[in-house]
């Protein structure tokens, strides 16, 4: 579509960051376009306006950026999954493997409860490693995942497939190679 599309245009690729031969999708551009922006924010605000939410999550660190904007609109409250270490009450954690070592997911065991239906939201899909983190720990805690959403799928990497399989939907707004 055309909302899309121009959400898409506005992603800027970085070559060989953080580190050779990667290209690093950056949507601070999309941020910094108050045209950006909203279009972003209203394509997921439209996607989720009739799913009864309970509560947007967001993924460390640019799901912040996103979800709680989101949530705002959809008049719900937002829960954000954190990186090891940086919640300061009882927290429930998820480790998960990454191309090399691991990486630790945190949310507050009273960030929601049992029932609680809930959109996960990110900035990007790669292997899919970090949304199979957060959708764990919503489970734990009772709650049911409606759908993985974010701006960015990059599907050679087979992360949305990956939680297709998982029983997760997956909604994203544009797709890089
Ligand atoms: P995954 O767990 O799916 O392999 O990786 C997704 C996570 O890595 C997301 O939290 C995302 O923010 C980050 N990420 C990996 N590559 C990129 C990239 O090229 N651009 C952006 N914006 N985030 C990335």
């Amino acid at each position: 579509s055309d909302a899309r599309d121009y959400v898409r245009s506005l992603v800027r690729t970085v070559p060989d960051w953080p580190e050779p031969g990667v290209q690093f999708r950056d949507i601070t551009p999309v941020l910094k376009s108050a045209r950006g922006l909203r279009t972003l924010v209203d394509i997921f605000v439209d996607r989720y306006f009739d799913a009864r939410l309970d509560y947007v999550a967001g993924l460390d660190a640019r799901g912040f950026l996103i979800g709680p904007i989101v949530a705002y609109e959809l008049n719900v409250g937002f829960v954000p999954i954190r990186k090891a270490g940086k919640l300061p009450w009882k927290t429930v954690h998820e480790s998960y493997d990454l191309e090399y070592g691991s990486a630790t997911v945190e949310i507050h065991a009273d960030a929601c409860d049992a029932g609680d239906r809930i959109v996960l939201i990110d900035d990007l899909i790669a292997t899919g490693g970090t949304m199979l983190a957060g959708k764990a720990l919503l489970e734990r805690l009772g709650a049911k995942v409606i759908e993985a959403a974010a701006l960015i799928d990059l599907p050679d990497l087979g992360g949305a497939q990956r939680l297709r399989a998982s029983g997760l939907p997956v909604f994203t707004i544009c797709e890089f190679e």
